[in-house]
């Protein structure tokens, strides 16, 4: 089946009881047993079901299953932000004395949750260079327990070499993690590229029209071959105190999302509300349109942009001569999402084009319906020298545009008249 039609049925099924054609929301904190064996037997997994939304809830449920099915993964976990699905997906692989590499490229949250937050819970981060992924395997040692990067970075829009980083952590039976909010299933599959796991949030394109903070993480099919009796992971393989002894490789179900949901969800709780879960199953009916219009608008930007005598350089994977373009082709579908920067020539230009423009609003988000201009080195990068500024790839005359569903035209009318 195709993504399309996936994302308008995966997950759902109505039956004599539930004939809604909508996804019903199930706003409730608990559910009742049918007697202690049932209570049970939900408790020791011998029966699946519902016990408690901290743990699972059935409008939760739809979503993650749907998530699942596009993303071309076995299960997932919502979570209550796209910042915790990323924690989870560090805690469900590591504990103190551990390390995790992570591409230096790389969501604002996520550089400081690696470089400050899990350092004080006892983990180390090493970071590498996307560009080049052959330093990666200098960093690794028997404590290593993830390889994190982007598909599309945000904000600098650059495309990892998939297959070299992959086979790195292959090679040493290391578990990867791909954050592929910036370009959703849509346009990029990193399961089906061999990534292992992938986490999302879906406060952006998800929502689509950014309505709510939410978040996911999906599980590969393969992750379990992986994990069983791999000494790196003994987690996975030895019995679990905090849960009557399971061990998560011998349960039959995958076992990464079953640890985050029985032992993260369980004791962390960042879970959606069962009203985001659902705006997000809204927005995943519309997601594969929605990134087209996104991905041509953007591409037409991009053209407009380069030819225009006032901008020095546009970064924008599908552009033929951007240094991303040969991994673009390569490992996304048809387009390279709605995000894309350019630069000018001073932090003052950059400023007054900023200011100028009237439909893109001020604003550091992206994925929105609405378009968006943000100024890295006056918000986001704004306690940066000129130098810094420079090696984190965001100089002070750099904008960045998240392009939405407006018509591309008009985008391009507003950015003439702000670019004179
Ligand atoms: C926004 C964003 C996040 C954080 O997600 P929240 O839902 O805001 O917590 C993580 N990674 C990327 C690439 C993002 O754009």
């Amino acid at each position: 089946m195709q993504q399309q039609t996936i994302a308008l049925h995966a997950g759902y099924e109505k039956d004599k009881n539930n004939p809604t054609m909508a996804v019903p929301i199930y706003m409730s904190t608990a559910y009742e047993f049918e007697d202690t064996n049932q209570a049970a037997d939900l408790f020791e997994l011998k029966e699946l079901g519902y016990i408690y939304t901290r743990l699972n809830n059935p409008t939760t449920d739809v979503f993650e299953k749907r998530f699942a099915a596009l993303e071309g993964g076995v299960a997932a976990i919502g979570t209550a932000s796209g910042m915790s699905a990323i924690f989870y997906a560090v805690a469900n692989s590591a504990e103190a004395g551990d390390n995790i590499i992570h591409a230096s490229k790389l969501y604002g949250g996520s550089i400081t949750l690696f470089s400050q937050t899990i350092k004080r819970f006892g983990i180390e981060a090493r970071s590498f260079d996307i560009d080049t992924p052959e330093v990666i395997e200098a960093l690794i040692d028997e404590k290593t327990k993830i390889i994190f990067f982007e598909s599309i970075t945000n904000p600098s829009v650059d495309v990892p070499d998939f297959d070299k980083i992959v086979e790195i952590a292959n090679k040493y039976g290391i578990i990867t993690v791909v954050d592929n909010t910036v370009a959703t299933p849509c346009i990029c599959q990193p399961l089906k590229l061999g990534v292992d796991v992938t986490v999302h949030s879906a406060s952006k394109y998800t929502t689509g029209q950014g309505l709510a903070i939410g978040g996911i993480m999906v599980e590969n099919k393969l992750l379990i071959d992986k994990l069983k009796d791999n000494p790196r992971y003994a987690h996975f393989n030895e019995p679990d105190e905090s849960y009557h002894g399971l061990i998560y490789t011998q349960v039959g179900m995958p076992p990464f999302t079953l640890r985050a949901r029985l032992s993260l969800l369980r004791d962390l709780g960042a879970v959606p509300s069962p009203f985001n879960s659902w705006l997000y199953i809204q927005g995943l009916e519309t997601l594969s349109l929605r990134m087209k219009q996104h991905c041509s608008s953007a591409l037409e930007v991009a053209n407009f942009l380069e030819s225009h005598p006032k901008v020095q350089k546009v970064n924008y994977p599908f552009l033929q001569n951007d240094k991303n373009y040969k991994n673009a082709k390569k490992y996304l579908k048809y387009g390279a999402s709605g995000l894309l920067s350019f630069e000018v020539a001073t932090k003052e230009e950059a400023q007054k084009i900023a200011d100028t423009l009237e439909l893109f609003s001020l604003v550091v988000n992206i994925g929105d319906s609405k378009s968006i201009v943000t100024h890295p080195a006056s918000t986001t990068h704004q306690q940066l020298n000129k130098e810094e500024l420079e090696n984190a790839g965001v100089p002070s005359g750099l904008i960045r545009l998240s392009i939405g569903l407006e018509n591309t035209q008009d985008l391009i009318d507003d950015l003439k008249k702000a670019l004179k």
